[in-house]
């Protein structure tokens, strides 16, 4: 600090004056100094404050974002389950139909096996006859005032007729306007005699019998009214001679004769 010489009071007032304005100058620029060091400080405090509060302000947004995001997953998720929930019902209400049904088809088969087996233990009228008769009375078997022998023949033909597919003894009788009983008893004497097999079959719910032919017999029957039998030039004919029964009017009229007899049986 410099000592100035003071002459004079004036001197000394206005030496105090500018010593004072200094003060005041001093202390101003002081003040300012502190006012913008704490403005300044402020400032730095607002800044990162706003920096707190935007950085805040991000992760409230990512936050809303994540929980919008989430929100949508939730419900995807919902729909999903709720989609889950409604092909599990259907697949469990499928599944409960498919073995319902499957029961019903069970319980079905088990009848109709039940059915089947009651009917197999059904004894058939032909099977009684055959534990109450013995063979000769199957064998020896005749219908009243009718020439058995000729309906043998006649039945066995008609039988023959139908090859390998054989009859149903109800229609048979019934073309041959017979009684289920005398047809069922003439059914066992062909049998017994080796011209037919009889199947038991199922037809309609009830046994019956197809027949099938097994044997045609040779019968003279046929032959019985030949005109070759009594002819006088018998001992001439010759297929290929003069006379032949290629030319004979006597076994063509004989044949013809036959043939319509043959389909009128038939017909009846
Ligand atoms: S075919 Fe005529 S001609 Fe010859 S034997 Fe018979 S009936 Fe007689």
């Amino acid at each position: 600090m410099v000592k100035k010489e003071i002459t004079s009071p004036a001197k000394l007032k206005k030496e105090l004056e500018e010593a004072k304005a200094e003060l005041v100058s001093r202390n101003k620029k002081l003040k300012l100094s502190v006012k913008t060091e704490a403005k300044k400080k402020v400032d730095k405090k607002k800044a990162v404050a706003k920096k707190k509060a935007e950085a805040k302000k991000k992760v409230d947004k990512k936050k809303a974002v994540a929980k919008k995001k989430a929100e949508a997953k939730k419900k995807v998720d919902k729909k999903k389950a709720e989609a889950k929930k409604k092909v599990d019902k259907k697949k469990a209400e499928a599944k409960k139909k498919e073995e319902a049904k499957k029961k019903a088809e069970e319980a079905k088969k088990k009848e109709e096996e039940a059915k089947k087996k009651e009917e197999e233990a059904k004894r058939t009228y032909e099977e009684e006859l055959e534990e109450q008769l013995t063979e000769d009375e199957i064998k020896n078997f005749a219908i009243d005032k009718t020439d058995m022998d000729k309906l043998v023949n006649r039945v066995t033909e008609m039988i023959a007729s139908y090859a390998t597919n054989g009859i149903l003894q109800n229609i048979l009788w019934r073309k041959l306007k017979l009684s289920s009983r005398d047809g069922s008893r003439l059914a066992l004497k062909l049998e017994k005699l080796g011209n037919i097999t009889r199947e038991k079959i199922l037809e309609n719910g009830r046994w019956t019998y197809l027949l099938l032919i097994k044997k045609i017999p040779i019968s003279t029957i046929s032959i019985e009214n030949a005109p070759c039998l009594v002819c006088p030039v018998e001992g001439k004919c010759s297929t290929d001679g003069e006379i032949s029964p290629k030319t004979c009017v006597y076994i063509e009229d004989w044949v013809l004769t036959e043939l319509k007899t043959k389909k009128r049986h038939e017909t009846n």
